[in-house]
């Protein structure tokens, strides 16, 4: 195995907390998902004896065979595009679904949330920028969206999550990250008076220091600690 995760994950660690440091917010309020997906469970073990307990993984197949071999306590978060055939096999398994991307797909989460008695936690996701290789709501049929879902039984809408625009410089997702941000503080007022709902998932290996700075929560790396998934 090229990288060297023993070394990375802390660095990454370090990184959050100066950016952390350097907006003026607690280290505590920001928390690592490890995106773990194309690589092998004993990569994601090298991690786990760092002290690592919260893991990433877009695919449910491969979600479900590692969880299947790694120790009960990882946390972990389904972060990729969810087909509706694949939610019966998800719920349960994920701590956070940070990809909720359509109206019929949360009434399927719904739907089985409620045949298995479970309350499924999710984040809605926004394509800020409007790019036409993104998935999510565009950020004007965020409201309307929200308000079409926010009280369906068993589904338990945690906050936003979304994918910075590609660039070789991070400040250029800034603006994003930051209309992000100010998406969920209206619709916490105007959709959410009465919950929390302020999980906010955006950050991944290139931009998450920016990421933080703009108030993530979550933020989502996979290259800087487990290295290129395409050596
Ligand atoms: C793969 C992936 C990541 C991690 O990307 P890196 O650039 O490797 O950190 C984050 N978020 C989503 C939704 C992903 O699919």
């Amino acid at each position: 195995m090229a990288a060297d995760i023993g070394r990375n994950l802390p660095a990454v660690l370090d990184e959050v907390k100066a950016a952390c440091a350097r907006a003026g917010r607690s280290a505590s309020e920001v928390k690592v998902v490890a995106v773990s997906k194309n690589f092998p469970p004993e990569c994601i073990m090298e991690a786990y004896h760092c002290g690592h307990r919260v893991f990433g993984e877009n695919r449910v197949q491969e979600l479900l065979e590692k969880m299947d071999v790694l120790p009960k306590d990882i946390e972990w978060h389904f972060i990729g595009g969810l087909q509706r055939n694949k939610v019966k096999s998800l719920l349960g398994r994920a701590a956070l679904i940070h990809s909720l991307d359509s109206a019929p797909l949360a009434e399927e989460i719904s739907r089985q949330a409620v045949l298995k008695n479970l309350e499924v936690s999710v984040l809605i996701q926004v394509n800020v920028a409007k790019e036409v290789s993104k998935r999510g709501f565009a950020p004007e049929e965020l409201g309307g969206a929200l308000r079409r879902v926010r009280d369906l039984p068993g589904l338990r809408v945690c906050g936003l999550m979304t994918v910075g625009p590609w660039n070789e410089d991070p400040e250029e997702a800034r603006p994003v990250f930051r209309k992000l941000r100010l998406l969920s503080a209206e619709l916490r007022k105007d959709v959410f008076p009465d919950r929390p709902a302020n999980i906010l998932s955006m950050g991944m290996s290139g931009d998450f220091a920016v990421a933080v700075e703009e108030g993530a929560s979550l933020v989502r790396i996979g290259t800087g600690i487990f290295g290129s998934r395409y050596a």
